[in-house]
């Protein structure tokens, strides 16, 4: 346990994953661009650096001073992590992981390869009428059309219902950017399956059923409501084949689209812990987090571990209209049993951005159910 961790890009998810490390007193150093950004608030050791996790000198610096690097965001420069790799540096997941999930037509392509089921997907030659035709003749309409890289919260994304919208999606992703286009999945619900790599085993949390807003995710249910053994059992399957085809070690959040007749696609996936994955730090023996830090560590996992101790709903946070919605979000919270808060330590609050998140957990799924409607009904009071 006495290894160090290099971590790039330093926000909740580094936050989280630090407070699991420090638990362990395993050393972790972020590398982002804020001296005090949500994870290096949290551990201070004088070993953390400021910079760019872009810039080459930064992630060699980094890398010197860790046994192993790993990622809390994937878009990252995977030319760097190689050259480290190949200088002797430990980098999990593996580098060629992160640069095939970070271009999500490369990562499907990889994935149907294997045999994984995922939305049918075209590449576009260019961001133009012509090929968004050529591309609508192939998977029909409605389809969305996804930048390849650079990817969040729905930000590449524009759902082209017909002819006319190609003007407008093709203006809105920019001309400049590799663009390609997905069937349409006309899905029942979203699942989420966190999956755990480790040296010699792949092994999975339960199936989360996941609630999006405009493209971003509001809400997640653990176990998955309304979804039968067979299915949840399946979601899990696949999220594991899905990540067994990728080298190295960590977690991996995996997306999925749960089609009318209860056919799973998977719509994406994550190289490291994963907003789907927050209620495991309550509802779990082993944190998202934790798992992560031992599986790249090769510390011991057990499957058990990853069983839920009972039904938990996890709410994000999301900056209102105000610069402290958040707090105020939860003084109300703290009102709530069952109800824990976390709050992520970036100051100012932005419209829509993930300022924290609150997780409920209860003996029933309906009780849960019960103790956090309040929180969704505030939540939901200043939608327009
Ligand atoms: P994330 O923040 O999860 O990384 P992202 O920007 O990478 O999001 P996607 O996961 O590709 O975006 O898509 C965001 C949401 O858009 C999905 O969760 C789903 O609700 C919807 N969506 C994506 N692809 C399709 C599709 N092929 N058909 C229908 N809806 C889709
Ligand atoms: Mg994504
Ligand atoms: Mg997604």
């Amino acid at each position: 346990m006495d290894k160090t961790v290099g971590v790039l890009g330093g926000g909740q998810l580094g936050r989280m994953l630090v407070e699991a490390a420090n638990l362990l007193e395993i050393k972790v150093n972020f590398l982002d661009g804020g001296e005090y950004s949500p994870a290096k608030q949290v551990i201070n050791h004088g070993n953390h650096i400021d910079g760019s996790f872009k810039d080459a000198d930064a992630v060699r610096k980094l890398a010197e001073q860790s046994d192993v690097v790993t990622i809390e965001i994937e878009h990252v420069n995977t030319d760097i992590l190689e050259q480290i790799s190949q200088s002797g540096t430990d980098v999990q997941p593996h580098w060629r992981t992160i640069r095939t999930i970070q271009d999500k037509y490369a990562q499907k392509e990889l994935l149907q390869s294997h045999g994984v089921a995922t939305a049918q997907s075209v590449p576009l030659d260019s961001a133009s009428i012509p090929d968004l035709q050529k591309a609508s003749e192939a998977l029909g309409l409605p389809l969305m059309l996804k930048s390849r890289r650079e990817a969040y919260d729905g930000k590449g994304n524009f759902p082209v219902k017909t002819k006319d919208d190609f003007k407008s999606a093709l203006d809105t992703l920019g001309s400049n950017k590799d663009l390609y286009a997905e069937k349409w999945a006309n899905f029942r619900m979203e699942l989420a399956v966190m999956v755990v790599k480790t040296k010699d085993q792949v092994l999975s949390f339960p199936t989360v059923e996941t609630i999006h807003e405009n493209s971003v995710c509001k809400l997640t249910y653990t176990p998955a409501r309304g979804v039968s053994e067979t299915v949840n059992e399946q979601a899990q399957e696949l999220a594991r084949k899905a990540v067994a085809c990728f080298e190295g070690k960590g977690v991996f959040g995996v997306e999925m689209f749960l089609l009318e007749d209860d056919t799973l696609l998977v719509n994406e996936i994550a190289p490291r812990p994963h907003n789907s994955g927050h209620y495991t730090i309550e509802a779990c023996p082993v944190s998202q987090y934790e798992a992560h830090l031992r599986a790249i560590l090769d510390l011991p996992l057990f499957a058990e571990d990853l069983q839920l101790r009972e039904p938990a709903i996890m709410l994000n946070i999301l900056g209102g209209d105000s610069e402290d919605s958040h707090k105020a979000f939860a003084q109300e919270a703290l009102k709530q049993r069952r109800t824990k808060i976390h709050l992520y330590g970036k100051g100012k609050a932005r419209k829509g951005r993930k300022m924290g998140h609150i997780t409920v957990t209860a003996p029933t799924m309906s009780e849960a159910e019960t103790i956090i409607q309040p929180m969704i009904e505030y939540a939901d009071k200043d939608k327009p």
